[in-house]
């Protein structure tokens, strides 16, 4: 199995417009953050996690010609205007994509994109939707995800599991009875927005207890805003084991 960060960026994505910021004008590529989003693969079947602003161009600069389903986190823009762009894949197959999601999720999908849901048009986007909650497990294809209840704020939100990985973004705290799916993972992927606190995401510090807690023995930091700091000022400070994600990184598990 393997996993693509295919966005690592908070919701403006990073530089931000009109910013004048290090990071902002850093010239390392791993300072320049699309919105967050990533593939999972076995090689064979491809599941999207996210489906946000920037996911036509996600697409292409990963080079993903096949894709089998979207599971979403949650409603909010960087994470699901990307989908009336899954027509090529539509296209290509003559089938609606599959898009996992919260009841809540599924409704607001319903509600943005209105014109997908009504009398069948050649060239509108199709997507199948279902509706999981924090205790779906998910087949598709040969690879398992087991949904993980995370909140994000104060609205419910979903990470996901496969094998001995989780992914989470836009968390705020876990659900205390969700801790048992993270016992024993090898591999986090978690969100860190910024060095300071932030009422809906966890800043840094945040993060790092988080890690501290469920002791993974690799984790990569994602949903990253330019109030993060440079790449190459930050890495450096992270405890041993904690890696700053980037955009195009390939993890494999
Ligand atoms: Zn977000
Ligand atoms: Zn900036
Ligand atoms: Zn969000």
């Amino acid at each position: 199995m393997n996993i693509t960060l295919l966005g690592t960026g908070t919701s403006q994505g990073v530089p931000v417009i009109g910013c004048k910021c290090p990071v902002c004008t850093s010239t390392d590529p791993r300072d320049q953050r699309l919105r967050t989003s990533a593939l999972l693969s076995d090689g064979i079947t491809n599941v999207l996690i996210d489906s946000g602003p920037d996911f036509r161009q996600q697409m292409l600069r990963a080079g993903v010609e096949k894709l089998d389903a979207i599971v979403i986190t949650h409603e909010h823009n960087d994470h699901v205007i990307g989908i009336d762009d899954v027509r090529p894949f539509n296209f290509s197959t003559g089938k609606p994509i599959k898009v996992y999601a919260l009841p809540r999720v599924a409704q607001d999908l319903q509600y943005r994109f209105q014109y997908i849901f009504g009398e069948p048009i050649p060239g509108l986007p199709r997507i199948e939707l279902i509706e999981i909650d924090e205790n779906s497990v998910l087949q598709i294809g040969r690879i398992t995800l087991e949904a993980v209840g995370i909140m994000h704020g104060e609205l419910p939100i979903l990470g996901y599991k496969c094998e001995n990985l989780v992914y989470i973004t836009d968390m705020k705290r876990i659900l205390p009875q969700e801790l048992a799916k993270l016992r024993d993972i090898r591999y986090l992927v978690v969100n860190a927005l910024q060095i300071a606190d932030h009422p809906t995401h966890m800043s840094l510090e945040e993060a790092l207890d988080f890690v501290t807690q469920i002791n993974p023995e690799k984790t990569w930091l994602t949903h990253c805003s330019h109030r993060l700091g440079r790449t190459t000022d930050i890495a450096p400070t992270l405890p041993s084991g904690v890696l700053l994600g980037y955009d195009g990184l390939q993890i494999t598990f």
